[in-house]
């Protein structure tokens, strides 16, 4: 499937056994964000973990990881 990053619009080609595109398709709103992005909001993330105000809910896993 062909995805598009919400961030900068970059157009992006997923396979469809992976886990992302199937996350992205049982979602009516897709929100691919592609790699050099997302590690940008990774980034501005742990940031705001190590500040100790902002918790991560998207995935159990996630939340495993910070509690
Ligand atoms: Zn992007």
């Amino acid at each position: 499937m062909r995805v598009k990053c919400i961030l900068c619009d970059k157009i992006d080609k997923l396979d469809d056994n992976l886990l992302e595109a199937k996350r992205l398709r049982n979602r009516p709103i897709h929100t691919y964000t592609c790699p050099s992005c997302k590690e940008r909001i990774t980034e501005k993330t742990e940031q705001r973990i190590a500040s100790g105000k902002f918790h991560v809910y998207r995935s159990g896993k996630q939340k495993e990881l910070l509690t």
